[in-house]
């Protein structure tokens, strides 16, 4: 039978997996934002693929969670801060015996999630893809790599069965069993990076050019890796440091989602990612000034959007 998938939070990435996602399963993208859903509607959705081709693929696109029909899998692609409100769109269409599934970046999603559909229901998860919206109805795949599910005995038969139509819509997908290694694996980068391409403005690759920023860059993440150690979580690469350094570079010319929500003036996830090390910091007794710095840093700048000079 084909695997029925809603697709909440069709913006770069829901966008980016809903599209090559429908050519192999029933996929149902929702998003609020109209002219997005209108535009895919009529025109299908355009993807700049990595090599600069471009393809328009036909996907079913809605703003009304009603009309989302019972589906197997609801992939959360929304950012953090409607993550709750997804999650309740979610439990309207999501089987009792479905799974809703989170790749988002940062920390405490799933648990949001688990919230509102049970913990049995939610499945956590990292990609290295990477997206950028070009307007409505139009996407750029911007980088793409591994996405790794975490797994667990009850689900492991239906988690497979998501993994192949994944891998059949051109996702390497892997499965694994410890959750915290790749949701930390993923969090330390995001904290040497996000927090500070969004402060200082420059593409990813400036962090390992400037001193001063390659400086703060090496203190937040050793706070984030001493708050690592604290909780006994073991990290699937040996040295933080050189892992975000070497993702700075590979990605050198990107602007990281921080930075881009800081250019449009939209609310950013500091809060699932450099307060995330703050907050189990204080739990567990690990000092962490330098992600203190660069939280209150972004929330000066989201809270002064309204009188920014340009
Ligand atoms: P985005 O801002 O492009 O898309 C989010 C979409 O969610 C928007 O279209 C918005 O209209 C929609 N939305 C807001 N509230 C909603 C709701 N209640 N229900 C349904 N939709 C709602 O964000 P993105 O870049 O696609 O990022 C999504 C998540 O993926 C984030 O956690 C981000 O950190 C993570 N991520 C992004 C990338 C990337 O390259 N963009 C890579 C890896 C992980």
């Amino acid at each position: 039978m084909t695997m029925r998938i809603a697709v909440v939070g069709a913006g770069a990435m829901g966008s980016l997996f809903g599209g090559k996602l429908s050519a192999v399963a029933e996929v149902t993208l929702l998003d609020p934002w109209a002219e997005h859903v209108t535009r895919m509607q009529r025109d299908g959705l355009g993807i700049v693929e990595l090599d600069g081709s471009q393809t328009t693929v036909p996907v079913t696109a809605t703003t009304d969670p009603a009309a989302v029909p019972t589906v197997d899998i609801a992939i959360i692609f929304v950012k953090a801060h409607a993550t709750r409100q997804a999650s309740q769109w979610a439990s309207r269409f999501l089987a009792p015996d479905g799974l809703a599934l989170t790749l988002q970046n940062g920390l405490g999603n799933a648990d949001m999630m688990a919230q509102v559909l049970g913990s049995g229901r939610v499945v956590a998860g990292v990609t290295s893809h990477g997206a950028t919206l070009l307007g409505p109805g139009q996407v750029r795949h911007a980088g793409k790599g591994p996405t790794h599910i975490a797994t667990r005995t009850e689900i492991a038969v239906k988690l497979s069965d998501v993994a192949s139509v994944f891998e059949q819509a051109g996702f390497e997908v892997h499965l694994s069993d410890d959750l915290e290694s790749l949701v930390w694996g993923k969090l330390i980068v995001n904290v040497g990076i996000n927090g500070l391409t969004a402060i200082l403005r420059v593409p990813n690759g400036q962090l390992v050019e400037i001193p001063a920023a390659s400086a703060l860059m090496a203190q937040a993440v050793a706070e984030a890796e001493a708050v690592c150690q604290a909780k006994g979580v073991i990290l699937p690469y040996d040295d933080p440091l050189s892992r975000v350094r070497e993702v700075a570079r590979a990605t050198a010319a990107n602007r990281s989602s921080m930075l881009q929500d800081v250019l449009r003036g939209v609310p950013t996830e500091i809060g699932v990612i450099n307060e995330a090390i703050v907050r189990e910091g204080k739990r567990l007794g690990v000092a962490t000034p330098d992600n203190e710095f660069i939280v209150t840093t972004i929330r000066a700048i989201e809270d002064s959007y309204a009188v920014r000079v340009s």
